[in-house]
Parts: structure tokens; C-alpha cells; sequence
């Protein structure tokens, strides 16, 4: 998925600036179709493990899965509930490659290292296949994410794009969609073409998060809920990581706190911006309805820069999420990712909106993933620029291997010329705002 940055709100240090004051009594829909509400209790000791984790989103949660079936203690801590950040409100599309297509990708990263960043992305998408199929995760996976252009020079970027990864790397499983093929599949005239990756697919986030913090707890991963990581500090080869009730002293130390790690390690905040996605959900439309929109179980995600992406769910109701420029009060009826839905499905206009929600990911300069090592023993992995549903999943198995003094394939992400962004949320905004001005000049163009 190819995200371009929405705008980061100054800090405070009572109400974070992540913190979307304006929807925050508003549901998220997959909260209301959780699968269980375990919940996890708070740290309230000292405790001593091999690995500590801080994060309990698909990163943290895949790292410690990967850690404990190399023999390793692990905690996690996570601020909040599990699934509370990116991971339990994502748009759940689950797509092959990078942000910001292998052609762009390779010429930022050169043509081996894209190869061998391709061949990750691959296997994203299997570890992500196994873990839901080993773990017997219930997240409504179904296959398929359509690509789809709005305009002629979209449809010549997404065919370069199909031919480029054909040649490349013989992936073969981008299929072309015509203007009638589209018009079968999507009601409405926004979309003229499209590529659609049959292996590309679309699952519940936050039944997935369970799934993986279930199978985290069955094989000995001690999980804490409420328990924020404050600061750390390294002594005697050891790392000792400050919660508010207790202490965690381990070998290593891994950051999967994402958008959401505040200060805990300062220098990782100039390696990403958070960036704010929001979502909105309908009433069921019905079985009749639904299929007169779309007839593919495929997610769809669109090609501006800004991208729009939606899917329906098994309820009948259509998740649609955007980019959200918004200032101030939205409300469900009335905000801007409801302004694009009804741009590409304009006979929703009397459709209901029973939720809306956001939440932030993280985007690097060049939007590919960063991850890399801290001195001798702290581990980091963040910076998906959208596709962290599929990409998490191979990054939390190379950060258990670099753990496992296998540096291999995290060394090929040192190696990725990531560009610093400003340290102050203030100076990013204009940072941000000239990225998306210049993506919808591009699009206007
Ligand atoms: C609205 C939206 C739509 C998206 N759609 C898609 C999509 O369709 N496809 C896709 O591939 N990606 C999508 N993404 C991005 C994707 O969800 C993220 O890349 C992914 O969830 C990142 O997972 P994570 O575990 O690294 O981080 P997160 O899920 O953000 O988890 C980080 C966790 O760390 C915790 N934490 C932070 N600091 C501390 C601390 N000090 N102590 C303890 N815990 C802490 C947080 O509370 C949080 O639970 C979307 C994101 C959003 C917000």
C-alpha cells in the first residue's frame, strides 16, 4: 500500500499528540467484533527474562512468537491492551512488495538489495499464511488485493509495475484488469483499470493481534498489559527497562512500539513520522447490496498517493479508509474519508456510518521499512509506510535471528540510505505538508 503523510499534532505531555481527541468516543468496528477479551495484567514486580519486548502489536507479538520457539524467556510490555496501536485499527490489506512499488525501490536501494528485499516480502506473506494457519487464528482471511487506477498514467504505472516484478523476480501472480472488468467488479466510474495480486489478500488486524498474543501466552510469553516501558538503561551487559510498578531485566531489549514509542528512544524519532489513517465502517448493507458494489472479495486499494482503501466484510458492511487532513471535529456522517467514499461509491449517499476511527502508522522519507540494532543488544523494527499487516511478520523473524546472532538479512536494512526527518513534531508538519502537496500535484498532473 502506498501511503503519503497526513500531519502530526504538536506534544503535550499529558495528552500525547498521537491522541485523536476528536473521534476517541467513536468505536472501532473490529473492536466490536473481537474474537475474546482476555486481557493481560499489569507488571507489578521485578522481573528477569532473556528478551523484553515493548509493543504488543504484530511486531512485538511475531518477535516474541519467533523468540520463544528458539528457547528464549520473553516479556512483552505494552502501554496500553494488545492490538492498541496501528495493528488493532489497520485497514488488515495485505500486499506484496514496498510502499512505494519495487521500480522506485530498487532504483533507492539498488538493484541487489531490492531483490533481496523482494524475496522478504515473499516471505512475509507465507510467514503471515503459516502463523494464521498453525495458530488456527480466526481473522476472516481471504485472499486478493486489487490495485486501482484512476487515470491513464496510474494504469501505465501499474503495467511498468507488473512487467518490472515479472522480470525481475518472476512473480507471476499480478493479474490485469481491464476498464470492463473493472466496471464488473466495482460499481461506479472512478476506476478505469487496475492490477489484481492474487496473493495479496485481507484479514481482521485485531483478531490476527489476538491470535498472535494467544499463541505468544500458550508457549510461555509472559504478556503485561497497562505496563508502559518508561526509559531503559544498560548495565553490566544487561538491559533494565523502567515501567511505573516494576522492572524488566533481560539480554536484549526489542522496540516494536512503532508510531506510538515515544520517548523511551529518542533517536528512532528521527527515522519516522507518525502519520494519521482513519477508518469508516457502514451499517450492513445486505447481501444484495453489497455485491452490487463489489463483486470480488478482494480489498481494494487505489493509487494516489493519498490512497483510498476498502473492503466489505463477511457482515456486509463496507470498511473504507483514507488519509485524514482533517482539523478539528469530524464526526461519523461527516469527515473526509466519508467525502472520498461517496467520490468512489456515490450511491452510498443514505448508507449509515456505524464507525469511524484512526490511528497512526509509521512512514520513513523513503517509505520502506527500518530496522536495525542499537548498540550490542536493543533491537528496533518500525516504518512500514503501510504495509506492516504483511511485513511485520518476516521483520519480526529477522529481528529473532539477529537476536540469535544471525545478522544476515537485518544488516541488509543498515544498508537502505534512510533520510532523518526533523527531530520536532512542529518543523515535520510543513515537512509533511509539502510531501502531500507535491504527491497531488503529481496526481493533478
Ligand atoms: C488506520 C490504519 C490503517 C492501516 N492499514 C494498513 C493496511 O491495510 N495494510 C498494512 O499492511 N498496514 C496498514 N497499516 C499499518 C499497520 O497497521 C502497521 O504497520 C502495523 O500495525 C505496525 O505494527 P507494530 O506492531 O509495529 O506497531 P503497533 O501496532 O502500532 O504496536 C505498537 C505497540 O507498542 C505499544 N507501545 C508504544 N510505546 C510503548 C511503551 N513505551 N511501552 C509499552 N508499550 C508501548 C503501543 O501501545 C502499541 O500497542 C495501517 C495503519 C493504520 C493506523
Amino acid at each position: 500500500m502506498r501511503i503519503v503523510c497526513n500531519l502530526a499534532r504538536g506534544t503535550k505531555r499529558k495528552l500525547p499528540f498521537w491522541k485523536d481527541v476528536s473521534v476517541k468516543s467513536e468505536q472501532n468496528y473490529y473492536e466490536a467484533t473481537r474474537n475474546n477479551s482476555k486481557r493481560f495484567s499489569k507488571l507489578h514486580e521485578d522481573v528477569r527474562t532473556d528478551i523484553c519486548v515493548i509493543g504488543a502489536g504484530f511486531t512485538g507479538l511475531g518477535t516474541a512468537l519467533e523468540l520463544a520457539a528458539r528457547g528464549y524467556s520473553v516479556v512483552v510490555l505494552e502501554a496500553s491492551l494488545v492490538g492498541s496501536g496501528a495493528s488493532g485499527k489497520s485497514g488488515g490489506q495485505v500486499a506484496s512488495g514496498y510502499s512505494p512499488g519495487m521500480m522506485a525501490t530498487s532504483e533507492i536501494v539498488g538493484r541487489d538489495d531490492a531483490k533481496r528485499l523482494w524475496e522478504f516480502s515473499e516471505d512475509a506473506k507465507r510467514i503471515l499464511n503459516n502463523r494464521i494457519a498453525d495458530h488456527e487464528i480466526d481473522c476472516d482471511y481471504l485472499q486478493g488485493e486489487l490495485y486501482a487506477a484512476p487515470k491513464k498514467s496510474h494504469i501505465n504505472w501499474l503495467k511498468d509495475e507488473q512487467a518490472f516484478v515479472e522480470k525481475e523476480y518472476g512473480y507471476e501472480q499480478y493479474r490485469w484488469i481491464d476498464l470492463d472488468q473493472m466496471r464488473d467488479m466495482l460499481a461506479g466510474e472512478r476506476y478505469i483499470g487496475g492490477l489484481l495480486d492474487m496473493e495479496g489478500g485481507h484479514l481482521h488486524p485485531l483478531n490476527y493481534t489476538l491470535g498472535l498474543a494467544n499463541a505468544a501466552a500458550n508457549v510461555g510469553v509472559q504478556i503485561f498489559e497497562n505496563s508502559a516501558a518508561i526509559s531503559y538503561v544498560l548495565r553490566s551487559g544487561r538491559v533494565e527497562v523502567i515501567c511505573d510498578k516494576g522492572r524488566v531485566s533481560a539480554d536484549s531489549l526489542v522496540l516494536a512500539g512503532n508510531a506510538y514509542l515515544q520517548g523511551v528512544e529518542p533517536s528512532l524519532q528521527r527515522r519516522m513520522v507518525p502519520v494519521k489513517s482513519s477508518i469508516i465502517t457502514t451499517e450492513p448493507l445486505g447481501t444484495e447490496r453489497a455485491a452490487s458494489l463489489m463483486k470480488t472479495t478482494a480489498c481494494v486499494a487505489d493509487t494516489y498517493e493519498d490512497l483510498d482503501y476498502f473492503k466489505m466484510t463477511p457482515d456486509t458492511r463496507l470498511v473504507y479508509g483514507g488519509q485524514d487532513f482533517s482539523f478539528g471535529k469530524v464526526s461519523r456522517q461527516k469527515n473526509p474519508v466519508r467525502t472520498n467514499m461517496l467520490k468512489t461509491f456515490p450511491m452510498l449517499k443514505d448508507v449509515t456510518i456505524d464507525y469511524l476511527w484512526s490511528g497512526n502508522l509509521s512512514v520513513t522519507r523513503h517509505r520502506l521499512p527500518d530496522a536495525g540494532r542499537i548498540g550490542s543488544n536493543v533491537y528496533y523494527a518500525h516504518g512500514y509506510s503501510g504495509q506492516g499487516v504483511p511485513l511485520s511478520a518476516v521483520l519480526s523473524k529477522i529481528l529473532a535471528e539477529a537476536i540469535s546472532g544471525e545478522m544476515e538479512r537485518l544488516d541488509v536494512f543498515g544498508r537502505l540510505p534512510h533520510k532523518s526527518v526533523p527531530k520536532s513534531r512542529f518543523v515535520q508538519l510543513p515537512l509533511v505538508y509539502s510531501m502531500m502537496l507535491w504527491s497531488k500535484l503529481k496526481d493533478l498532473l
